[in-house]
């Protein structure tokens, strides 16, 4: 923690506050997109997008999950995230961000002992029915019955990918449920992207049309 501290006590040494783009904020945020991804440490939404400051809001929880806009009243940090974002910032964009080697969807792939996390083992209750046909031939880490222990680092084997994909597109279906998601996309005004990002690579793979996931660019 102590480097931590100290690159954030000298931030504001190392930032020119007195340019334009820094004074500007002070102004307000005028974010182009809301950015749903894990928590895990190693997605870094503005290192990927090379966003600055403001152009990206972000919502970040175990495994990318949103729950239904109705899923447990009105205390929803989810819930309340995504009205913000829409209904204020305006923001025309949405991106589902999952990512390879994810702890939490591994955890349901891998049909981990969750005994001792009992709130991770209840919030992925909102993930785990939808991947039902994914999850069916689950096991070990190894490809064997025994659950693994806790949330285990875990590999990105095409079975992980399955997983974290499908989970990708069942976030967008719910996301899509919102009133007012599902207004904004009647209106035309709200497009919504499911990204696939290899933590290793830095390869983004894009959801198309089809549902499938797809490099573009180089
Ligand atoms: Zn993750």
């Amino acid at each position: 923690m102590k480097a931590l501290l100290d690159r954030a006590r000298s931030f504001r040494r190392r930032v020119d506050f007195e340019s334009d783009e820094y004074r500007k904020l002070a102004v307000g945020q005028f974010p182009e997109a809301l950015f749903i991804t894990c928590s895990d440490s190693r997605v870094i939404p503005a290192l990927i997008t090379g966003a600055r400051p403001g152009e990206i809001f972000e919502l970040r929880n175990a495994g990318n999950i949103v729950p239904p806009h109705d899923a447990y009243g009105a205390a929803s940090g989810e819930a309340a995230t995504i009205e913000y974002a829409l209904e204020v910032l305006g923001v025309q964009d949405i991106v589902v961000c999952g990512h390879s080697h994810c702890g939490a969807m591994g955890a349901l792939k891998y049909r981990a002992d969750l005994s001792g996390l009992p709130r991770v083992d209840a919030w992925l209750d909102y993930a785990r029915p939808a991947l039902a046909p994914v999850l069916r031939d689950g096991g070990g880490a190894d490809g064997e019955d025994a659950p693994v222990r806790g949330v285990a680092a875990v590999s990105d084997d095409p079975a992980l990918r399955e997983v974290v994909q499908l989970n990708i597109r069942n976030q967008l279906a719910v996301l899509r449920e919102y009133p007012v998601a599902r207004q904004q996309l009647n209106a035309g005004r709200l497009r919504l992207h499911g990204w696939y990002y290899e933590i290793d690579t830095g390869t983004i793979h894009e959801l198309d049309e089809d549902g499938g996931f797809e490099v573009h660019g180089s």
